[in-house]
């Protein structure tokens, strides 16, 4: 009776728990949070423990950091650094279509505006009036203009192209090339490249160049921590031999994290250089518009070194949408390369 008694009130009891802490922290009661706060807070926690067991144990670090202020300070700039890219890219958005739709009839509506603005405007007793339709200007601020976003789109494929146009039946809207709903997010993704768990956020067009700079950032931390760590061991072999035990099991995971984030890397940097994406590379033939494109073609690609300015410099927002190429433009991309092409850095320029 009692064991039945306690195994009754422990659920209330858990429950009354769970209640006032999502009184206390509103954020934790929506379920998406409160596993990307646990993710972060795992992160950070490892990160911790990481690079702090270099504090505590290494005292041949300890010494460097006396000597050597400045290694030391770089050291820990590299762990601010990591942590800070990774909330960085966390929180930003990977440019989610129904935003790229408002942003396009924002400035629709914008440059309308200063058309009207522009036109000769109707004088009274010599004053200039200037006459803008409101009720139009607010139409398209809210970007309630499904008509010019479904022609922006259309115009995107080469006349021709047998699928043109793609409606989103979760988001209701039209998606343009290179965009794919995301049913962890719930949303459709521009230039969608996969929805990331650690980072608990999609990685798409306007995050991609941020994703790819804290995975160079979390491997050179991770092989500088490595570094530190084999040096504590060649220093202190056949000192503590359970401290020993416990920096060579630390030392596996790391190279573990540090094989996955190198081929990551590796992966990334290849597709920015050929301007695809994971989606596009790994489902091709299940996107209607790819399937008809030869396997080596990349059909995005301005060329290497055009498609890596394109990825750090270029970008002015994260809305720009890229349209597929026609058939002549595809026909010349999947001409064979010869010698002199190789010569001329085709595949550059
Ligand atoms: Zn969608
Ligand atoms: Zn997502």
């Amino acid at each position: 009776m009692t064991i039945m008694g306690c195994c009754a009130r422990s659920p209330d009891s858990s429950d009354r728990f769970s209640n006032r802490c999502f009184n206390l922290f509103p954020c934790l009661s929506d379920p998406v949070r409160r596993s990307t706060l646990c993710l972060r807070l795992a992160l950070v926690t490892l990160h911790l423990i990481f690079v702090g067991f270099i504090f505590i144990f290494n005292e041949e670090f300890r010494e460097k950091s006396k000597n050597q202020p400045l290694y030391t300070s770089i050291y820990i700039l590299l762990v601010f650094a990591t942590l800070v890219q990774y909330f960085f890219t966390s929180g930003s958005s990977p440019g989610y279509v129904i935003d790229g739709m408002r942003e396009f009839s924002r400035t629709e509506a914008l440059s309308r505006a200063s058309e009207i603005s522009k036109q000769p405007a109707s004088s009274k007793n010599g004053n200039v009036v200037v006459t803008i339709d409101k009720n139009q200007l607010g139409e398209n601020f809210s970007g309630n203009n499904p008509m010019n976003w479904t022609k922006l789109v259309l115009d995107m494929y080469p006349p021709g192209t047998s699928a043109r146009t793609y409606t989103c039946s979760y988001c209701n809207v039209v998606q343009p090339p290179r965009s794919k709903h995301c049913h962890d997010c719930d949303r459709c993704v521009l230039q969608f490249d996969h929805h990331c768990v650690w980072l608990g956020t999609c990685i798409g067009q306007g995050n991609h160049c941020r994703f790819w700079w804290y995975i160079l950032e979390e491997t050179a931390l991770c092989i500088w921590t490595g570094i530190l760590y084999i040096k504590y061991l060649q220093a202190s072999f056949d000192k503590a031999w359970l401290v020993d035990v416990l920096v060579i099991i630390m030392l596996s995971i790391l190279s573990i994290a540090l094989i996955f984030l190198l081929l990551l890397l590796l992966f990334h940097s290849y597709l920015v250089v050929t301007n695809q994406t994971t989606y596009e590379l790994v489902r091709r033939r299940r996107i209607p518009y790819m399937r008809s494109i030869p396997e080596r073609v990349y059909p995005f690609s301005k060329g290497a070194c055009r498609n890596l300015y394109n990825f750090c410099f270029a970008k002015t927002s994260i809305y720009a949408m890229e349209p597929l190429p026609g058939a002549l433009e595809l026909e010349q991309m999947s001409v064979p390369y010869t010698c002199l092409d190789v010569i001329s850095c085709r595949c550059c320029c």
